[in-house]
């Protein structure tokens, strides 16, 4: 089997201006060679993407989008962006099902499994993130819950998903979970993946994301299971951004 290239994406959030993609240059620059093992992807606001993509042209940085209409075809949504037109703007992947927009916006399995299809529909890879909350790890649910979500919100059609595992009460704040409860998860979702798959499973890449940076990063990345890491804060500058990335045992 080949191994899985690791990938290290950004997730800007509602962060950064026009004036802050000048960060994508400075983290080609600083990843270098590396760039060519590990893929670097950076995720900022759809109003960016096709500034991004632009600047990123050349350069071993991939870009991708945050969130997509769940909707493939062209229509009369206002306000709305498809997949398709972020493939147009120059993005490669789209983040889906991201827990902010689970809890913000009340996006469901169904949703996500939706904006999952139109993503691939564009020709394109989602990031389709999962993870528990605390309430539910407390409760001895982990299993179930990133079972289910595994099962209901990537697609059938789904074997060039990406998987993030989040778990919820990590993100923002500076707790992350054990390396062996990470690598029980990630083990538990390759399983999920596999049974759902088959042999298409092993190309599929799992990513934890929650709380990682420069300081806990190359320990993350030699859990069993960890194929990289989908980042927020330390992902808006690429001082940090490409720390994390160097800290890949494969950048080196
Ligand atoms: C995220 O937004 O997906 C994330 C993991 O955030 P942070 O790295 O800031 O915890």
């Amino acid at each position: 089997m080949a191994a899985r290239k690791p990938l290290i994406a950004g997730n800007w959030k509602m962060f950064g201006r026009a004036t802050d993609l000048g960060e994508i240059a400075a983290l080609a620059e600083r990843v270098g060679a590396a760039g060519d093992k590990v893929e670097a992807l950076i995720c900022p606001p759809s109003a960016y993407v096709q500034s991004a993509a632009w600047q990123a042209r050349g350069k071993a940085v991939a870009i991708g989008a945050q969130d997509c209409s769940a909707v493939a075809e062209d229509g009369a949504r206002t306000g709305e962006v498809s997949a398709a037109m972020l493939a147009d703007a120059g993005a490669r992947y789209v983040i889906v099902g991201h827990s902010e927009r689970r809890t913000l916006q009340g996006e469901t399995d169904d949703l996500v499994r939706q904006k999952a299809e139109a993503v691939l529909a564009a020709g394109i890879t989602p990031i389709v993130c999962v993870g528990e909350t605390r309430a539910e790890r407390d409760a001895g649910r982990v299993a179930k819950v990133i079972g289910a979500q595994v099962r209901n919100s990537v697609p059938t059609a789904g074997a060039g998903a990406v998987i993030a595992y989040e778990p919820v009460w990590c993100i923002g704040g500076d707790r992350t979970p054990t390396l062996a409860e990470i690598g029980e998860v990630h083990a538990l979702i390759r399983s999920v993946l596999n049974e759902r798959f088959g042999a298409e499973a092993n190309g599929m890449r799992i990513l934890y994301g929650g709380s990682v940076g420069p300081k806990n990063a190359g320990e993350i990345f030699t859990v069993d299971g960890v194929d990289g890491a989908l980042v927020g804060r330390a992902s808006l500058k690429a001082a940090d951004f490409s720390a994390i990335i160097l800290a890949h045992p494969a950048a080196s």
